[in-house]
């Protein structure tokens, strides 16, 4: 039998943020290798990690992966995201609700558009803090990482955090994964800032349970599965939920993290619940599992969105009223009608307020954080100001 899950220690949710091919995959696997020496992590090699091709050939969407470690004072989850697409996404929907997150910058390139863009996106979906883990120090001149590391904290503190003060790591995920001692030891390192830097949030175990679903799964002989992260409150096995979205109520009978069964899993958690007699093609990802009677589904609510510039990524035109874009909220994908009022047209790179419609009730509450996209990718970062 499975070996449970016995929460120890604090629980925090970080992951790698940067630009593409500055070591964000060789590094997650690095800190494994590290800390799997030391009995905190199983090794994920990286190959498990950029494992986007087997995972979509079964059919699942998978675009965060995940890995699960210790260090000496707490436990994480680690999402290293794929693609550039899916980072964007991902960060501003709450897929990914980082409490910290590590700034891969590589020592020979320094800066480039996705590190700034990173950043800025960290900083409007509300995470407050950055460790900066300058990669790639094994090929790197000492002279020119001083200067990128300049760069990098002038980076930060353009964006409100504190550049002074944020550790900045210099590391080489690939020697570290060759098991290199000087290497490792920077792992280390950086692991320690990590445990150091970012501080453990307050997590409200006491307010109603809600779980946004990522993914469905079938158990054969035991029922349906759903995984997602829990985004507040807390839910113990035997507790009576209700699946928003699919009009039923039910009971877990069944919880687990990474494979590891809990009797009690809080805010902050990835974890699989099993749900009594929901037929499976009853619950889709984007709906929500909840406390019964906790919250209530809705389709009008006005906003402040931040339309992307076209160097942000964003499109190249204005937008108006009347713009039918899908809307990225929690785990669901809806499609709504925007009103932008007497303004009547957004401009690439503004902030506006906006009324919109969806084409289908979703729980919405002020302050929850949304991405807007269209034709695949990401035109715009907002916030739900006021539910109608
Ligand atoms: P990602 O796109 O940010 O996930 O980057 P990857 O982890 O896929 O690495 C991109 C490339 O940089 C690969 O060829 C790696 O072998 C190389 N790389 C990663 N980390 C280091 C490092 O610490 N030192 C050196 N010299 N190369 C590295
Ligand atoms: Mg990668």
């Amino acid at each position: 039998s499975k070996t449970a899950y016995v929460r120890t220690k604090p629980h925090l949710n970080i992951g790698t943020m940067g630009h593409v091919d500055h070591g964000k995959t060789t590094l997650t696997a690095a800190i494994t290798k590290v800390l799997a020496e030391r009995g905190g992590a199983a090794f994920v090699p990286f190959d498990r990690i950029d494992r986007a091709p087997e995972e979509v050939a079964r059919g699942i969407t998978i675009d965060i992966a995940h890995v699960e470690y210790e260090t000496d004072t707490r436990h994480y989850a680690h999402v290293d995201m794929p693609g550039h697409a899916d980072y964007v996404k991902n960060m501003v929907t709450g897929a990914a609700q980082l409490d910290g997150a590590i700034l891969v910058v590589s020592a020979l390139d320094g800066i480039m558009p996705q590190t700034a863009e990173h950043v800025l996106l960290a900083r409007q979906v509300g995470v407050d803090h950055i460790v900066v883990a300058l990669n790639k120090a094994d090929a790197g001149d000492e002279e020119l990482t001083d200067l990128v590391e300049l760069e990098v904290r002038e980076l930060l503190t353009a964006h409100g955090y504190g550049g002074d003060t944020a550790p900045v790591v210099r590391v080489s995920g690939l020697k570290a994964l060759a098991g290199d001692p000087r290497w490792t030891a920077s792992v280390e390192a950086l692991l320690d800032a990590v445990d150091t830097y970012v501080p453990t949030p307050e997590r409200y175990p006491d307010a109603p349970f809600l779980l946004p679903v990522e993914n469905v799964l079938t158990i054969t002989g035991r029922g349906t599965v759903v995984t997602g992260a829990v985004e507040r409150g807390t839910v113990r096995v035997g507790d009576r939920v209700e699946v928003l979205g699919a009009g039923a109520g039910t009971v877990v009978t069944g919880l687990e993290t990474f494979g590891k069964p809990m009797t009690e899993a809080q805010a902050g958690d990835s974890v699989a619940l099993l749900l009594r007699g929901v037929p499976r093609d009853a619950v889709r990802r984007g709906h929500v599992v909840a406390a019964p009677g906790s919250v209530v589904p809705r389709r009008s609510f006005e906003a402040r969105v931040h339309v992307l510039a076209a160097r942000e990524g964003g499109r190249a035109t204005p937008v108006a009223t009347g713009y039918r874009p899908q809307f990225h909220i929690r785990t669901a994908d809806v499609v709504g009608n925007v009103d932008l009022g007497e303004k009547g047209v957004a401009r690439p790179g503004e902030t506006v307020t906006m009324t919109v419609e969806l084409g289908r009730e979703v729980p919405l509450e002020p302050g929850l954080g949304f991405a807007v996209r269209e034709g695949g990718r990401t035109v715009g970062a907002g916030t739900v100001t006021e539910v109608h």
